[in-house]
């Protein structure tokens, strides 16, 4: 096993003489899961000088032809670890997040993001294909000396390690990122499995060039409808355009989000909506579809040295566009705690749970909670969720947002430990 030497470790700014102790007893750490919140988290950790092995089951790196909308609070913790620059070369900034009827296309509801954001909470809100950020995290995790091992499923953990393809790896901490289906949450509560939501996603991307000029605003766009919804915004840089078209629909719960649709039938399911809507769609060459389940709030995220993060921990409905900038924002936290708190994992990881778990449980609340909304559920066949959806749009551009101060606000960086 490598451990680095002590003088090889760099601390960020501000760090305390607390956080050599604490580095000194977390040298090696093990990830299960190279997702968004596993890379992230090896990042951290690898520049706080741990020496991070990161276990993925799949045979290759990668992510799904699908994209991502980063708020603020993400694009946060992003640069601070020196990422800005490169998430900027393949973003795209949306001017509005505008909510608009599936059906008639009248805007229900326009807040400004590019022009506010920056202003009032420090950092862009930007949509990014999930492979850039993946590679981009990727990459920078491999210049910090961070280990990916592919084809590598991990099963469980034990007192002092996990275990991957049936081999126990030892280290001073074991974080599971391995997604809502997560073998270390299975282990640590097994009577909290995830469950289905009744709803499905269909996602895909369609190249601008193949649908007509000005189709679709640069904005992130929610067309709403009964039972449904259909989120537009373009990626890299507006040369593509993504798309995700939730139904609610129970006939659908293969958990794999690698599986392929028809689009021909992804067009049949939204033949009553507005006509750039099926211009959209129909420009669809592929589409994959994404069952939505959910889990109940977990009474505690870790075991001695074995923590939970992201999707494993607190998988985040897609309705306010926050499970990955929520696992953005734990991988963060997990690190401050282990270099600037407890001087162990075990302790480490209990003040990062006590610090992580009501947020990201008022953020799974309100994204259940957006469902209704969006898919005009309630009294009076949508009646007053149109006219909540109304009044929110009506608001002057600062006081518009105001709802989003406690999301897009957070700084993980900086919050009290
Ligand atoms: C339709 C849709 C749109 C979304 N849009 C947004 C958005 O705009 N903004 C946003 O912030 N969030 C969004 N999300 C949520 C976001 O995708 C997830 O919250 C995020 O991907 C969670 O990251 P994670 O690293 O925790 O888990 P995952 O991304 O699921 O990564 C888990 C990794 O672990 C690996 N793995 C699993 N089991 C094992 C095992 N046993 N051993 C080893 N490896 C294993 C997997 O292969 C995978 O690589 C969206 C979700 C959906 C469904």
């Amino acid at each position: 096993m490598l451990v680095r030497p002590h003088e090889k470790i760099h601390y960020s700014a501000g760090a305390s003489i607390g956080a050599a102790k604490a580095l000194q007893v977390i040298r090696r750490a093990n990830i299960a899961g190279a997702g968004i919140g596993g890379l992230t988290a090896a990042l951290a950790l690898a520049r706080q000088g741990v020496e991070v092995c990161v276990f993925e089951q799949a045979p290759a790196l990668g992510e799904v032809g699908a994209g991502l909308q980063l708020s603020p609070n993400a694009m946060k913790v992003l640069t601070n670890l020196g990422l800005q620059e490169a998430v900027n070369e393949v973003a795209f900034a949306p001017q509005y997040a505008r909510i608009r009827d599936g059906k008639s296309g009248r805007d229900l509801a326009v807040l400004p993001l590019k022009d506010q954001c920056e202003k009032v909470y420090g950092a862009p809100y930007l949509h990014v294909h999930r492979a850039d950020l993946h590679k981009i995290l990727e990459e920078a995790a491999g210049q910090q000396g961070v280990r990916v091992k592919t084809g590598s499923t991990v099963t469980g953990y034990t007192d002092v390690g996990l275990l991957a393809n049936g081999v126990e790896q030892v280290a001073d901490l074991n974080i599971g990122a391995d997604g809502i289906r997560s073998a270390i949450t299975a282990q640590m509560h097994p009577q909290f499995g995830p469950r289905f939501t009744g709803q499905l996603a269909w996602r895909g991307t369609v190249p601008t060039a193949d649908l007509p000029d000005g189709l679709i605003p640069p904005d992130a766009t929610v067309w709403v409808g009964r039972g449904s919804h259909v989120v537009t915004y373009y990626l890299r840089g507006g040369k593509l355009v993504n798309f995700v078209a939730v139904e609610e629909r129970d006939d659908w719960q293969n958990p794999d989000w690698r599986v392929q649709g028809d689009p021909a039938d992804l067009l049949a399911r939204f033949s009553g909506w507005h006509g750039d809507i099926h211009t959209l769609l129909g420009a669809a060459r592929s589409t994959h579809l994404w069952a939505l389940f959910d889990r109940p709030e977990l009474p505690d995220w870790s075991d001695g040295s074995t923590g939970l993060l992201g999707d494993a921990c607190h998988p985040t409905l897609p309705f306010m566009a926050q499970g990955a900038a929520m696992a953005i924002e734990d991988a963060c936290v997990l690190t401050r705690c282990l270099t600037q708190g407890s001087p162990s994992a075990a302790g480490a990881l209990q003040h990062y749970t006590r610090i992580r778990k009501p947020r990201t449980a008022r953020l799974q609340s309100r994204a259940r909670n957006n469902a209704a909304l969006f898919h005009l559920d309630g009294p009076f066949h949508g009646v007053v969720a149109r006219a909540k959806l109304k009044v929110a749009g009506s608001l002057p551009d600062r006081l518009g947002l105001r709802p989003f101060d406690s999301i897009y606000g957070y700084d993980a960086t900086t919050v009290a430990l």
